[in-house]
């Protein structure tokens, strides 16, 4: 007899781990179907997905080191603290990382066992069934489940032509297991991933030049964040940010990497440019993973871009068949992954579940941090809505100044009339744990007005938003 479950969660990233606990903590009897080891030891399955083994978690990582060393070389002077020489031990700083990915895999197995999620190691696959069961081939074993979960997540978009070898053209994976700083480093992709992992080797001491397809940069940020930070990233920090880049070939020898390419700017094409590396990331993207997922099978329909379709609450065209995270439409982000996650679990509950996707935050963990949660500028623009912008430099805020780190600013939009708060966009330091506040105030429709009601401490650096708050009504008091 098939083992039966109430609830099978197909991937053990953050959308589908997630919604395996809150399913099982809702008394449904859940199993959560993994495939991957990630370069585990022992060969065994690790849960986390992308987001913990070669994604967010070991991405951060990395970047709090490589930006102690930076502060160690360039930060401290400031502060009268001499430091000498100053040497990174490249291994040691990537076992850390392993050794932090390791820590949080195996907590999320102790979650498991705490919750009574069942982990079923091997590849997750429709088999057949329907709306009183489904059946999903795991490992050679056919189990059921009233509910499935499909949370398969993504993998790097691949660059006709490219191989990747991780060890001298690498995906993110390769990109964080790097065994020495290389002296010159190619970045296919001047996106989020790109950014943040230039920036690591950046600050180790590589040269580092990105190519990036499009005319602008991070397009999908407000345009006034994009060029501070292109002023940041290009000017002060030494990021060589070529846009308009058309690859047109990479070869991988022994001494290095070589890339051609065509350049476009102001419509004049400069053809015949070769960038030389001794190593290249390439990060243009993520896919959707719904291949051998037996989607065919079983009627499960994909969207225009891969994707499995789904509605706003993440059910697809088959009965008790859901999809989070990656795989599905929205920002490829782990936080929203997991709230999907807990939104399916809820509703499978019969509890009204629930995810706001007009107030899910963006990071880009660079130094300085870019942090965002709503609409841009342009975005109001262009759909006609009247607002009025605060916006506050963190040079006029003191607790910035004492940590010696006042680049950027806080920007805020608020509706004309009612003042309800439409976007929030911070670049600056520790911009990531700033953009909660917006996203409260979003989440429970606050105005700018309210922000500028609330008592702040003093000084900090969310009195930034404060200032900004009060700014919408040209009414700030430190600038
Ligand atoms: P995934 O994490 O991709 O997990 C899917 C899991 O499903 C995988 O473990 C896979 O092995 C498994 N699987 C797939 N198919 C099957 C199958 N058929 N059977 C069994 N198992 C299967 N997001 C942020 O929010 N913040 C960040 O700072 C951030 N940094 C990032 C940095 C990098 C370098 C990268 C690459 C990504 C980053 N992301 C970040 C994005 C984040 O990692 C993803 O949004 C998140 O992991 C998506 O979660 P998921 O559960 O949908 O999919
Ligand atoms: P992200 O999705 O944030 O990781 O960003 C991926 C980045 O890669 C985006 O800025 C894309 O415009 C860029 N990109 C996509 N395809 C190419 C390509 N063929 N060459 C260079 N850049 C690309």
């Amino acid at each position: 007899m098939a083992r039966q479950f109430d609830v099978l969660v197909i991937g053990g990233g953050p959308g589908g781990y997630v919604a395996a606990i809150r399913a099982a903590q809702l008394g449904f009897a859940t199993a959560c179907v993994e495939s991957q080891a990630w370069g585990d030891p022992k060969g065994e399955v690790r849960l986390g997905g992308t987001c913990l083994n070669v994604g967010c978690i070991p991405s951060k990582a990395l970047l709090q080191s490589s930006e102690h060393f930076d502060n160690a070389r360039h930060g401290f002077v400031m502060h009268g603290i001499a430091t000498g020489e100053v040497s990174i031990d490249v291994k040691t700083m990537i076992r850390r990382k392993d050794n932090i990915v390791s820590q949080l895999t195996g907590g999320i197995r102790g979650l498991f066992r705490k919750n009574k999620v069942t982990l079923l190691p091997g590849h997750g696959r429709f088999a057949g069934g329907g709306e009183d069961g489904w059946e999903i081939d795991v490992a050679g074993e056919t189990v059921t489940a009233r509910h499935v979960i499909v949370a398969t997540g993504s993998r790097p978009r691949p660059l006709d032509g490219i191989v990747v070898d991780n060890r001298l053209v690498c995906d993110n994976a390769g990109a964080l297991a790097f065994d020495a700083v290389p002296k010159r480093l190619g970045v296919i992709g001047a996106g989020v991933i790109g950014l943040e992992l230039g920036s690591v080797w950046k600050r180790l001491g590589a040269e580092v030049t990105l190519l990036e397809a499009l005319p602008d940069f991070l397009a999908a940020a407000d345009a006034d964040i994009a060029r501070e930070a292109w002023k940041v990233f290009t000017k002060k920090q030494g990021l060589d940010i070529r846009l308009g880049a058309r690859i047109l070939g990479v070869q991988a020898g022994e001494d290095g990497v070589r890339v051609e390419y065509e350049q476009e700017s102001g419509g004049q094409v400069s053809g015949g440019q070769v960038l030389e590396c001794d190593r290249l990331i390439v990060s243009v993207g993520r896919v959707p993973n719904t291949e051998g997922l037996g989607c065919e099978a079983v009627g499960l329909r994909l969207d225009a871009r891969g994707r499995i379709d789904v509605d706003a609450q993440c059910r697809t065209n088959l009965p008790n068949v859901w999809a989070v995270g990656d795989v599905v439409r929205g920002p490829m982000l782990a936080h929203k992954g997991m709230e999907e996650g807990v939104m399916v679990a809820e509703l499978i509950a019969g509890q009204a579940g629930h995810c706001n996707y007009d107030a899910v935050p963006w990071v880009i963990y660079t130094h300085p941090e870019i942090a965002w949660a709503g609409k841009t500028e342009q975005q109001l623009r262009s759909a006609g809505i009247a607002y009025r912008a605060g916006k506050i430099p963190f040079a006029a805020n003191g607790r910035a100044l004492g940590q010696g780190d006042t680049t950027g600013f806080v920007k805020m939009l608020a509706a004309e009339g009612d003042d309800r708060i439409l976007g929030v966009h911070i670049i600056g330091t520790n911009a990531s744990e700033l953009i909660s506040e917006a996203v409260v105030a979003m989440e429970f429709q606050a105005s700018s007005e309210d922000i500028a009601r609330i008592v702040h401490a003093h000084p900090t650096l969310s009195e930034t938003l404060h200032e900004a708050a009060l700014a919408v009504d040209k009414r700030s008091l430190h600038f």
